[in-house]
């Protein structure tokens, strides 16, 4: 995405186009996948400075703008993904760790299913199901 691309989106959600707030959209936008850990990681390789609480501040303002979305893979900080992302849920597993996806639309009927039975929608794209990897199948005993 361009800077230009990047400024219209901060100023369509009413938000000033400060640096950091484009660099952040920018790192979000590239990596995908960022928790406020990766996030000053990469902006650091991106030769800028960022230090964590700023991070923060700056990703919970893009959050609240709706301009990224997040979701709680573990016990850490919550990881941020672009809001144009293809909606997706994510398979966290519970014996290797590792972080799988499935396109939302597999798991739809499911979810309208839960609607219709409850009246509760469910929230996509902070959905996360955790079970077993491909991987971990068949050794994984717990
Ligand atoms: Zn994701
Ligand atoms: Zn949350
Ligand atoms: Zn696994």
């Amino acid at each position: 995405m361009t800077q230009d691309a990047l400024r219209e989106q901060l100023r369509r959600a009413g938000l000033r186009a400060t640096s950091q707030r484009l660099l952040v959209l920018e790192l979000v936008n590239r990596e995908r996948h960022l928790n406020v850990e990766g996030l000053t990681r990469s902006a650091q390789e991106a030769g800028a400075a960022l230090d964590l609480s700023t991070a923060y501040r700056t990703l919970e303002a893009l959050n609240e703008a709706g301009l990224v979305t997040h979701a709680h893979l573990g016990a850490g900080p919550p990881t941020y993904h672009a809001v144009d992302a293809v909606p997706h849920i994510h398979l966290v597993c519970r014996s290797c760790g590792s972080i799988g996806s499935v396109a939302a639309e597999k798991v739809e009927p499911a979810l309208k299913a839960v609607s219709t039975a409850t009246g509760f929608t469910a929230d996509l794209r902070h959905l996360v199901m955790h079970g077993v990897c491909t991987a971990c199948n068949g050794t994984d005993q717990s």
